[in-house]
């Protein structure tokens, strides 16, 4: 997500990228530089149009004049574009991630994933859904409080962004609920990458004040099929799958069926 607002000039956009690659101590001296050059000419034009008047006199003292002021007042309004670009990252930041496990939001993962399933359904290339969902977490919650779900969530989410690719995307999907996209994955690769989430989830202890807790996830995989309509479509199928490992007890991965003709039920795998 770019930084810069639609609305910005191109021109405003280029000179602000120039001052951040610059730094605040160069483009402090660039613009000196600038403005002296700048005064120089207009106290030589005076000069030059009046007819009277010392040439180094004038140019003496726009010289000072500019390197003395400009480094005080430009470094502070240079000062203040680094400041708005700070902020703007932050707003950024805030804008496409989640405030608690610091995963991407639903949001982000919708826009990003969107241009990705398209790009997949294009060129052809296998993809993947994951929708996972934290067993039993309301127990969590009411054992431990509320404050020991959010830390074992996040804990969740730092595991399964571990198992991932830099290309992979990971969101929170909503409540105890994320969602993964995986690009250039086959069927059997998502179901390996789902199992070891499940696994290295399972083997989690967290410290929570003087007790550990632990938790397991549920993993409904989608695989990207030619007669998915829709990245909407594609989750709904994660989602059946997952309500399939739930019902099948939890602590595992289930699928839909690959082949068309077996539609309806969802596959066990090799997980528990
Ligand atoms: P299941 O195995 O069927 O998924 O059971 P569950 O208890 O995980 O599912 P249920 O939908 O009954 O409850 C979801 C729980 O997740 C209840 C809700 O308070 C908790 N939860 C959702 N978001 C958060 C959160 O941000 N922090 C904490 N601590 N808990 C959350
Ligand atoms: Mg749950
Ligand atoms: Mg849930």
């Amino acid at each position: 997500m770019s930084v810069f607002s639609d609305t910005e000039p191109l021109w405003f956009r280029w000179l602000s990228r120039t001052i951040l690659r610059l730094g605040l101590a160069r483009a402090t001296a660039a613009l000196t530089a600038l403005v002296t050059v700048l005064a120089l000419a207009i106290a030589e034009s005076v000069i030059l149009v009046l007819g009277r008047g010392n040439p180094w006199i004038a140019a003496l003292s726009a010289t000072l004049c500019s390197v003395l002021l400009t480094p005080l007042i430009g470094s502070f309004v240079l000062r203040l574009v680094f400041e708005l670009d700070r902020a703007r990252q932050q707003l950024t930041v805030l804008a496409t991630h989640d405030d608690l496990t610091g995963v991407h939001n639903r949001r982000h993962f919708m826009s990003v994933v969107q241009r990705e399933w398209d790009r997949a359904r294009r060129y052809t290339t296998p993809a993947a859904l994951l929708l996972i969902d934290a067993d039993h977490f309301k127990r969590v919650n009411d054992t431990h409080g509320h404050l020991c779900g959010d830390e074992l969530l996040r804990c969740i989410a730092q595991t399964v962004a571990d198992q991932l690719r830099q290309a992979d995307v990971l969101a929170r999907f909503g409540g105890e609920e994320l969602i993964v996209f995986l690009p250039h994955t086959d069927p059997l690769g998502a179901l390996d990458v789902a199992e070891r989430i499940r696994e290295r989830v399972q083997s989690l202890v967290v410290p929570w004040q003087t007790i550990t807790v632990s938790t397991t996830v549920s993993i409904g995989v989608a695989p990207l099929r030619n007669e998915l309509p829709s990245l909407d479509w594609m989750i709904h199928e994660a989602d059946t799958a997952l309500y399939a490992a739930k019902s099948d007890g939890r602590n595992c991965v289930r699928t839909l069926p690959f082949e068309p003709s077996r539609s309806g039920g969802a596959y066990p795998v090799s997980s528990k």
